[in-house]
């Protein structure tokens, strides 16, 4: 079995497929004036997105992650679900959501085939995860979540950027609740898109402060399985759960990097941050293009970069990670 590989032998496993850039929240780091159009093309169809995962699985990709925007508002989305755990190679079908969705949804998508989910939860606090997200739903998610637990999921990670003066006073709320439950919290580093730059230089919050806190308490990082990608990861005896800090600043994130990304309009994206995208929507059409579609994927990876430089500023042509996914 071939397997995409770029110039620096970094292998790529795993793909994640926005299929929508669409979002029903407005999250003040990454849509704080809510969802608006500004492109007319249609989302990736069904069958599009079949034949794309079909080419993908065939150069090796073994984890598909189904992401957006906000992938639930999509109604075909358990029928992607389905089509997508059911093509041969694949052996992982995970999402990001917000967990709009959840408590009503958790169990047919596990029906579909889902086998993870990683929830976005920004704070622990009602009244301040609806200042983040616009919306006073704070129960109605954290339901999800137990309705996750409930269907079966062997896997649930939550998703938390920490803000400074915003939402970093719930580290402590976040810890306390993995003493006894079986979850992997996510701590993304908040990173700056092109249209967030000023929030970015008043709440930005490195993940060095929480991987100090962690291992001052006795945290244990766990040395990284392949599979991890740039995440950093940390048990503790007497935690049920675990903490994963993903940490674009730190030197070397880029070195571990396992996975690429495809828009909801067809757009190969090599990193998060960086480029316009190498356009498939042309060899999606018919499945009869496979193999011509596996060559300009393979290609394309000649291009990608040894490191985003966000260090240096760059933010890429991203201008919020709803538009390819985060
Ligand atoms: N709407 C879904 C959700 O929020 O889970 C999926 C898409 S969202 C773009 C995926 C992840 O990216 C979320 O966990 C979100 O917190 C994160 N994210 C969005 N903008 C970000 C930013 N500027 N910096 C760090 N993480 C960001
Ligand atoms: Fe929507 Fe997710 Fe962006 Fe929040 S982070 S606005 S839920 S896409």
């Amino acid at each position: 079995m071939p397997q995409l590989k770029d110039n620096f032998d970094r292998k790529f496993e795993y793909l994640r497929l926005s299929i929508t850039d669409e979002c029903n929240f407005k999250c003040n780091y990454c849509l704080p004036e809510g969802y608006q159009r500004s492109h007319q093309d249609e989302f990736l169809s069904h069958q599009e997105i079949k034949n794309l995962v079909n080419a993908f699985s065939e150069l090796g990709t073994k984890k598909v992650r189904i992401t957006g925007g906000e992938p639930s508002l999509r109604k075909d989305f358990p029928d992607i679900i389905k089509s997508v755990s059911a093509i041969k190679g694949i052996q992982k079908v995970a999402t990001t959501t917000n967990g709009y969705r959840l408590q009503k949804d958790a169990q047919q998508w596990f029906d579909a085939g889902l086998d993870a989910i990683n929830v976005s939860i920004d704070s622990l606090d009602a009244k301040t995860f609806h200042l983040i997200t616009g919306k006073n739903i704070f129960q109605k998610v954290m339901d999800g979540v137990n309705a996750c637990v409930e269907a079966g999921y062997q896997q649930v990670k939550i998703n938390s950027v920490l803000m400074k003066g915003v939402n970093d006073k719930d580290l402590d709320l976040y810890i306390n609740w993995i003493k006894t439950h079986p979850i992997q919290l996510r701590f993304i580093e908040l990173m700056q898109t092109g249209d967030n730059a000023d929030f970015f230089d008043k709440h930005h919050l490195s993940g060095l402060w929480i991987k100090e806190k962690l291992l001052s308490e006795g945290w244990v990082q766990k040395i990284p399985l392949s599979h991890d990608g740039p995440a950093q990861i940390f048990s503790h005896d007497e935690f049920e759960g675990e903490v994963g800090l993903i940490m674009p600043y730190s030197q070397d994130f880029c070195k571990s990097c396992n996975r690429l990304r495809v828009s909801s309009i067809g757009k190969l994206h090599l990193c998060l941050f960086g480029e316009e995208g190498v356009d498939l929507r042309d060899l999606l059409v018919d499945a009869s293009q496979k193999e011509a579609l596996k060559e300009r994927i393979t290609l394309a990876l000649n291009d990608k970069k040894e490191s985003h430089y966000l260090q240096s500023g760059n933010t890429g042509a991203t201008p919020h990670l709803a538009s390819i996914g985060g």
